[in-house]
């Protein structure tokens, strides 16, 4: 007996093999999970938590760290402000080495894939969730095909010096040439993709963050603070959240969400300013992707309109857009490292710069319980105890031809 079953948001439906699946009747609405046991909160490690769509766990993953923070509280006048760290920073006992949440996300979804017999992925991405499934992919052996965009290649580095480090194909342009041609990739090699939003084990990966708070805290947060560029975060968040409520044993009101983008690339900010559920295409043109300093929250397609997705949140819970400019991103950074005592990833600084606006403008409370996830941290805490190995890509692809990609992949398989 499995202890989840998947079900449409859109018509309610229960779904039978519908691995990544959107329901067939309701094309825009997100699959969910839906556990049938209540939260066992004792338990320890990621996969001591069984609202996770996995049964046999054998991958060996971190957790993030939650805690009451004492400096950045008393700088910013919050009497009620947790941290909820998903980097590497060993004095506290959080050991993603990949340094970000991706390495959560990524585990489980690797988990979930082998469960469905699903054997090997291409992955598009901008950076960490590249880094965390050549990680992966390096210690279990599950076979991956990457595709970066060239100026990411620099972000891209090994914790491993060799083993069966995944396959990179690298492209000459911007992310969304970079899911182009691992599409193709997928035609031509029929490993299917990743999944995207769409993957629930994706989501709930990510919401455990919500779940590893509630179990330090003992109860839910009234608000919630990331930095978001696909969505998929906030809304694995967001869809714990409702679960925990439905319990009632750790609060019966949903936090409210306050998402951060880095100007002037904020697609999702000026959608809900105009209170729309469309995204305008001037608001994701690439030339605006260029000024930010976060690559990873620059996803030109994020999971806002979706049913379930990003404007249902914001709606649901009454929540904020905040827009932050590099130069806030940068300052939150070394506010973070001098008053907390670690270094932090740009989105890390994003989300903290949307907190500062939020105590600026007065839209929290200096009591209000206040979780701020900082997605990404100790990078450089890492570089001091660990040597790091670049990646060296299988070719680097000016288009996305189709004959030039073939002829490459096929000469790499067989060798
Ligand atoms: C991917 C990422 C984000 C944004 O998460 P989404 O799920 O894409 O919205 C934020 N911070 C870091 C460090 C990330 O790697
Ligand atoms: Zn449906």
């Amino acid at each position: 007996m499995s202890h989840f079953v998947l079900r449409c948001r859109g018509c309610g439906r229960i779904l039978k093999d519908s691995y990544c699946a959107f329901c067939e009747h309701c094309k825009g609405s997100l699959v969910i999970t839906e556990y049938t046991e209540p939260f066992k909160k004792e338990d320890k490690g990621l996969w001591g938590f069984n609202w996770l769509p996995v049964h046999h766990p054998s991958i060996h993953v971190g957790t993030p760290v939650v805690y009451k923070s004492e400096g950045l509280s008393e700088k910013l006048g919050l009497k009620n402000l947790y941290i909820v760290f998903s980097g590497y920073w060993p004095e506290r006992n959080c050991l993603l080495r990949t340094c970000t949440f991706k390495e959560i996300e990524v585990a489980t979804v690797i988990e979930n894939a082998k469960e469905n017999r699903i054997n090997g992925f291409v992955v598009a991405s901008a950076g960490n969730t590249a880094r965390a499934f050549a990680y992966f992919s390096v210690i279990t052996g599950f076979p991956v095909i990457i595709v970066v965009p060239l100026a990411c290649l620099k972000e891209m580095w090994y914790v491993h010096e060799n083993g069966n480090p995944a396959t990179f194909v690298v492209i000459d342009g911007d992310y969304a040439d970079a899911i182009d041609l691992s599409k193709r990739i997928s035609e031509i090699t029929g490993m299917p993709f990743e999944g995207g939003v769409k993957n629930p084990a994706k989501r709930d990966g990510l919401g455990s963050v919500l779940l590893s708070a509630v179990r330090v805290i003992g109860r839910l947060p009234e608000h919630y603070f990331q930095a978001v560029g696909s969505g998929a975060g906030a809304i694995g968040v967001y869809e714990m959240a409702e679960r925990l409520i439905r319990e009632r044993r750790f609060g019966t009101k949903l936090p409210r969400f306050h998402l951060v983008q880095n100007l002037p690339f904020v697609p999702m900010l000026r959608a809900w300013q105009r209170r729309s559920r469309e995204i305008s295409p001037e608001d994701v043109d690439p030339a605006l992707i260029e000024k930010i300093s976060t690559r990873v929250l620059s996803s030109r397609y994020p999971a806002y309109s979706v049913k379930g997705g990003i404007y249902d949140i914001l709606e649901t819970t009454e929540g904020q857009m905040y827009g932050v400019t590099n130069d806030e991103i940068y300052s939150s950074m070394e506010l973070f490292a001098e008053s907390e005592g670690i270094d932090i990833v740009p989105a890390g600084g994003a989300a903290l710069a949307g907190l500062r606006q939020a105590v600026r403008y007065e839209l929290v409370g200096n009591e209000d319980l206040i979780l701020l996830h900082i997605t990404g941290g100790g990078e450089e805490r890492y570089k001091r105890d660990f040597r790091t190995y670049p990646v060296k890509p299988l070719f680097i692809s000016k288009r996305s031809q189709k004959e030039e990609i073939e002829e490459a992949l096929c000469t790499h398989l067989r060798s």
